[in-house]
């Protein structure tokens, strides 16, 4: 069974940062403890294994580090969404609100299309933007989104209620 004690006792809180007030999760601890990396991809590859996806598609960049593990240990192929300006090739992007301004992800147009079924990967899941944004892509390259995962969720931010309200499903290892 997953040990979620073991990885909440690597990952670090950060308080007031980036800015006074937010404390930040900060999860690079687990890429330097092997045994919390391997607890954590075991916990997303037992949830898959049987699943019918067939892409991951992960955020930049720290949702690259685990979903490049399971894209392996699943035998998938990999979409990468990235920040703006830093796909080659033809892309299309999305743009969505933060707190103070805005940001924009893009994925390349052959990436997925109709029939696929996506699993969209991130490190963690605060007001749900990011994912929302990353669904959109995947659906409007004709993809259906079969599930949102990430390592840690931030659930008093509402992001992944926001995410089940608009029709997809969430599977989180971790809570604060
Ligand atoms: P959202 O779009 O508000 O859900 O924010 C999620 C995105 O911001 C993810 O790509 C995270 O990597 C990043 N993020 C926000 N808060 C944290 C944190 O406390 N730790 C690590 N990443 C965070």
């Amino acid at each position: 069974a997953f040990d979620a004690s073991y990885v909440k006792s690597v990952i670090r809180a950060l308080p007031d940062w980036p800015e006074p007030g937010v404390t930040f999760r900060d999860i690079t601890p687990i890429f330097k403890d092997p045994k919390a990396l391997r607890t954590v991809t075991d916990g997303f590859i037992e949830r898959y294994v049987t699943s019918d996806i067939t892409h991951i598609a992960s955020i930049d960049a720290r949702g690259f580090l685990v979903s490049a593990i399971l894209a392996h240990q699943l035998n998938k192929p990999l979409i990468l969404v990235r920040k703006k300006g830093k796909l080659p090739g033809d892309t299309i992007s999305q743009s969505y609100d933060l707190e103070y301004g805005s940001a924009t992800l893009e994925v390349q147009t052959d990436a997925c299309g109709p029939g696929d079924k996506v699993l969209i990967f991130d490190d963690l899941i605060a007001t749900g933007g990011t994912l929302i944004a990353a669904c959109s892509l995947v659906q409007r390259l004709g993809g259906s989104v079969s599930e949102v995962a990430s390592i840690i969720d931030l659930p008093g931010l509402q992001g992944s209620q926001r995410l089940q309200d608009s029709g997809v499903s969430v599977f989180s290892l971790i809570a604060y």
